[in-house]
């Protein structure tokens, strides 16, 4: 049976911005691991009434209410009261839970005063199952009523996480019998809507697994989830729709669960024991930057260099003036160079080169900010890739989109498929 959880979150200080609800980042995302559903999140103050209010409407949309904070000794620490209550439960002295608390407040608060105030947390909704607080004083607990199960937590974040993973998961484990597994399928070269255009129908059929696409910075991302009864049936579920997607995507499709292009890209580079060097303009080093922030990056790039102005692609790069002068400093032919020059310059297998106009204005050539040339030399020749003109007046995606269409090029000449159309 698949469950339905909402939860509330209990404290003044989450109303008024003091903190961010992090507890409710934790609980939902070890409920997602647990195929359990969550529809909504609550957030009450320390106020009795409304918190009532707020369980009232919980129990008429969801099958499993967690609660975090408002378990302490302290006056306002009203949740178990107010869910025993709207449960119609007693709260009793638990006197394990009593000893437990004095033997904290002795053993890890090096004997600091216990007030009476703390034994309030001994107290407890009357046949619960308790779960003990490794990190602090208050007990969680929960208890089953009128088909609803109520699972309570403590606020400061180290106990929930503490008591979610050692007590609540495991309980939860046992009323949830399914589980969700997801891939991730990375995409580089077609936009969003083009990409869910493409899955439309596919993705409109789909109830279990799902497929849903996100925008990243430069890329998208399909996430096809699959709730089952565990790995292999989930896995089996998945199969036919990883196959659909990928007949309907081909290679444009970079990675199934990898981190990102450069990932990749390093990857690829390894297995077929190249090596890549970077020469870039416009992207003024991000290339550089996004393969070396790929753990182990050094046995596969030895360097890159960013060479803005003409004088550097001359003098760096060995870029040949007349090429400057005939073609201009953004062009097919000066991209090609510069990425000659990065293989020659680094004794590297392939070389990259950018170059182009990042905006917002132009460089005087006539060409429209957010032109760019992107090239891969190798030693049979070179491929120049020159996307549609990017938006001038977004230099940062300009720049990001260069470097991964640089990173898909290689991907793409690594695994053997067409870089481009034309070889020079
Ligand atoms: P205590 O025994 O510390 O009183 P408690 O279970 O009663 O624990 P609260 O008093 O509600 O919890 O909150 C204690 C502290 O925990 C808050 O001041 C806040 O810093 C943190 N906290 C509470 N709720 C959340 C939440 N949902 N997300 C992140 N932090 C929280």
């Amino acid at each position: 049976m698949s469950h339905t959880a909402e939860l509330i979150a209990v404290g003044t200080e989450l109303l008024l911005g003091n903190i961010a609800n992090t507890d409710a980042q934790d609980v939902s995302r070890a409920l997602s691991e647990l195929g359990i559903n969550v529809y909504f999140h609550t957030v009450v103050g320390d106020n009795p009434e409304r918190l009532k209010q707020a369980v009232a409407i919980a129990k008429g949309r969801a099958d499993v209410i967690i609660t975090t904070g408002g378990l302490g000794p302290t006056f306002d620490d009203l949740t178990k009261q107010t869910l025993a209550e709207a449960f119609g439960r007693k709260l009793v002295y638990d006197a394990e839970q009593a000893e437990i608390i004095e033997s904290f407040f002795k053993n890890r608060l090096h004997g600091a005063a216990m007030t009476e105030n703390n034994l309030r947390q001994a107290m407890l909704p009357e046949g619960c199952v308790v779960f003990n607080n490794g990190c602090g004083t208050a007990p969680g607990c929960a208890f089953e009523a009128d088909g609803t199960h109520v699972l309570m937590l403590p606020g400061p974040p180290r106990e929930c996480r503490a008591m979610l993973e050692a007590c609540a998961v495991p309980y939860l484990k046992e009323l949830s019998q399914s589980e969700i597994r997801s891939h991730n399928i990375h995409i580089f070269g077609l936009g969003e809507s083009a990409v869910e255009a493409r899955l439309h129908t596919l993705m409109e059929s789909m109830e279990n697994p799902t497929l849903a696409p996100y925008a990243k910075e430069s890329e998208v991302m399909l996430r096809l989830t699959a709730r089952a009864r565990g790995e292999s049936e989930a896995e089996a579920l998945m199969a036919p729709v990883l196959e659909q997607v990928q007949a309907a995507l081909g290679d444009i499709i970079y990675g199934i669960d990898v981190q990102s292009l450069e990932n990749r890209a390093v990857e690829l580079l390894r297995e077929s024991g190249k090596t890549v060097a970077a020469a870039e303009s416009c992207t003024g080093g991000l290339i550089a930057k996004r393969l070396t922030d790929v753990p182990g990056a050094s046995a596969v790039f030895p360097g890159g260099v960013t060479a803005y102005s003409a004088e550097s692609k001359i003098s760096l790069l060995g870029v040949a003036p007349g090429v400057i002068e005939k073609y201009g400093a953004v062009s097919r032919e000066t991209a090609i160079a510069m990425a000659e020059g990065a293989r020659g310059l680094f004794g590297s297998d392939i070389g990259l080169g950018v170059t182009g106009i990042a905006g917002p204005d132009g460089d005087g050539s006539g060409l429209p900010p957010g032109t760019v040339f992107i090239a891969l030399a190798f030693d049979g020749g070179a491929y120049c890739r020159k996307p549609g003109i990017f938006r001038a007046d977004d230099r940062s995606r300009t720049r990001n989109m260069s470097a991964s269409h640089a990173l898909d090029m290689l991907r793409r000449f690594l695994t053997g498929l067409q870089v481009e159309p034309d070889v020079f």
